[in-house]
């Protein structure tokens, strides 16, 4: 029998219902959320990625500014920007989209940002917060996966969980996720040895790797729960995962789709992380 789908946009829909009627409330008593998002230059998928940014603030009354910088922007000229908004007593989050252009060193972008704005999650101040169980925000990515697999009932105490991938912004904080709601995990990279011997003890496995299709039904353990993050565009124009869904659908009993799975959730949770920072702020005033 065919996996259940793990409907992104389904539960996306649901969560932001709540996070729209949680910002009127916040807006009653004073603090209208506000999110501001800067793009530099004209990557085309990342003008698509800050509209939908954009569209999906407008959605649940949360306030957006969207900073529009052109590619030749200088490092400073970017800071200054970043050091205005962290003053800005209207924005209480910020995010940088990435890709930055090669001639601005984006690891400085993310540490100006401060910590208490950071609604990525990226700075160095969550990373570190994150790894004591104590985050301030959780990257938007692996938080959206988790309330998926939240969303199955399945307990995630005491489960086998395998990342594929180990990126600092999906592959790595999601295992820290996974091991403080007390799985067990592995996290594997481009160098582990013998892939599917640990993929297919997972109970839980999520794969972002932006290899196409690289998880085969033969990887997995019949039953688990597959999270694929993966965002890839094929030669013919379509989008699909680092799991080959057509197959895998067949031994999972959960499987999120591409698209309509992951993708959905990380913008929910980046509103999430927005309404968390000005409800921080309200308390504090
Ligand atoms: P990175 O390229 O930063 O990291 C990829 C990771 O996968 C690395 O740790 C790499 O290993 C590992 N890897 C690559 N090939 C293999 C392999 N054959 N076997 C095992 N491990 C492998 O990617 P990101 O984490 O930024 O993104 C991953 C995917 O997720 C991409 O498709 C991206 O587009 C998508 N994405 C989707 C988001 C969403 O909202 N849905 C958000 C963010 C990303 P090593 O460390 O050894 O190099």
């Amino acid at each position: 029998m065919p996996a259940k789908l793990l409907d992104g946009n389904l539960l996306a829909k649901k969560m932001r219902t709540e996070i729209a009627a949680n910002a009127i409330i916040l807006a009653a008593k004073g603090t209208k959320p506000g999110l501001a998002v800067i793009l530099v230059g004209e990557n085309p998928a990342s003008q698509i990625y800050v509209r939908n940014k954009i569209k999906a603030c407008q959605d649940t009354n949360i306030h957006s500014v969207l900073i529009q910088l052109p590619q030749n922007t200088s490092q400073a000229e970017l800071l200054v920007q970043i050091t205005k908004l962290n003053q800005d007593p209207q924005i209480h989050g910020i995010l940088v989209q990435l890709p930055l252009p090669s001639h601005i060193d984006s690891h400085s972008v993310i540490e100006a940002i401060h910590p208490k704005k950071d609604v990525d999650g990226f700075h160095v101040a969550n990373a570190g917060a994150l790894m004591t169980g104590k985050p301030l925000f959780k990257p938007c990515t692996p938080y959206g996966c988790m309330a998926l697999i939240e969303s199955t009932d399945y307990p995630i105490r005491g489960a086998r969980a395998v990342i594929i991938g180990a990126s600092n912004i999906v592959g790595k904080p999601m295992a820290m996720l996974l091991l403080q709601a007390g799985a067990t995990v592995t996290i594997c990279n481009s160098k582990t040895r013998d892939l599917s011997f640990h993929s297919k003890e997972a109970d839980i496995l999520v794969v972002a790797t932006g290899k196409p299709k690289m998880v085969s039904a033969q990887m997995v353990k019949p039953g688990a729960i597959v999270i694929d993050v993966g965002i890839n565009r094929l030669p013919d124009g379509k989008l699909c995962g680092d799991v080959d869904f057509d197959e895998v659908k067949y031994v999972a009993n959960w499987i999120t789709p591409v698209p309509g799975g992951v993708g959905p959730m990380t913008i929910t949770m980046l509103l999430q992380n927005t309404l968390e920072a000005a409800q921080h702020l309200h308390v504090r005033n």
